[in-house]
């Protein structure tokens, strides 16, 4: 008998209201507005309602270096979940970055969000999924356990220009964020994890999943989007992916977003750009709730630093050399 836990993971980048309106470039982001008090509580009890459901939360350095924000996130902490590193300064152009910008940023983040909760962060995601080899490099360099910035999407386009839609950015501005979710050709990287070496470190890679073969999203903002048309479409979609991931031995990670847990009764109207921003709160969590128990039906949930820990021991796990 077969008894090798499939695991699937779950991280959650908590991109803050200003990393939005940051990003959209939309005035008073510099105030740095923020919904954490409100979505960290509704979170934590959201996942311990999941049988003390624990995850990966991705923490932006700029919010970990606010003294108001450090309960919140020692709380997440003391629920005994892990702590990512999401960047300082959450932009999406950190691809662009010299290496000392990316080291600046990196260690910033890393002492800020140490200060604020205790831990060392193993685990890294760039902003808008921005990746470059000298951030990779870098994160090696620096002893991080894995990375999950890649998001083997073709779709990455369409979804840069929805968020654009209404924005009042320069051409400049917009260039510099040309790659926000990335290029069409992100759609040929492959969906499953790795290990990058290079001059002797290495790191492993966990992509955002997407669906198998088809490279469409799957991560739950695109499911609570697809929920729009209708909640039973959006699950069995959402469920046929899971499937396939199984049947191709392919144990995925998904990801999540405050966005996920706050809706229009939240009165983030600065937000309402966002596709799924007119549902209530309820209606969002009640969909997010069955897609992880959907999830937990066919694999172990586990953070992202226990995923990577276990695809390190895999004797089978693919190497790749970085250029
Ligand atoms: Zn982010």
């Amino acid at each position: 008998m077969n008894t090798q836990r499939t695991m699937a993971s779950l991280s959650l980048d908590m991109d803050d209201k200003w990393c939005y309106l940051k990003i959209h470039g939309d005035p008073g982001w510099e105030a740095l507005p923020t919904y954490l008090p409100t979505f960290v509580p509704r979170v934590l009890g959201f996942l311990q309602s999941l049988n003390d459901l624990h995850i990966t939360f991705m923490i932006v350095g700029q919010d970990a270096d606010r003294e108001q924000n450090h309960p919140l996130l020692q709380s997440l902490v003391a629920a005994g979940h892990e702590i990512g590193n999401h960047s300082y300064n959450h932009e999406s152009w950190m691809h662009l970055y010299h290496e000392d910008q990316i080291v600046d940023d990196l260690v910033k983040a890393e002492v800020a969000i140490e200060r604020a909760t205790r831990q060392r962060p193993v685990g890294f995601r760039g902003p808008g999924f921005s990746i470059s080899y000298n951030i990779m490099q870098v994160l090696a360099q620096r002893g991080y356990l894995y990375d999950a910035s890649t998001f083997p999407t073709y779709l990455g386009p369409l979804a840069r220009a929805y968020y654009f839609m209404t924005t009042t950015l320069t051409p400049e501005e917009k260039a510099m964020r040309r790659e926000l979710f990335g290029k069409f050709k992100d759609g040929l990287r492959t969906n499953a994890p790795y290990r990058w070496r290079y001059n002797g470190s290495d790191l492993i890679e966990i992509p955002v999943t997407t669906f198998p073969i088809f490279k469409v999203p799957i991560h739950i903002s695109y499911v609570l989007y697809l929920s729009l048309f209708s909640k039973t479409l959006a699950l069995t979609y959402f469920r046929t992916a899971l499937k396939l991931c199984k049947l191709s031995g392919l144990e995925p990670s998904i990801l999540l977003h405050p966005l996920d847990f706050l809706g229009v009764d939240d009165n983030q109207n600065e937000l309402s750009f966002f596709p799924a921003m007119g549902l209530k709160a309820d209606r969002k969590m009640g969909v997010v709730r069955e897609a992880l128990r959907i999830m937990a039906d066919e694999f172990d949930l586990v953070t992202m630093q226990e995923h990577a820990l276990h695809f390190a021991q895999a004797s089978t796990f693919p190497i790749l050399g970085l250029r």
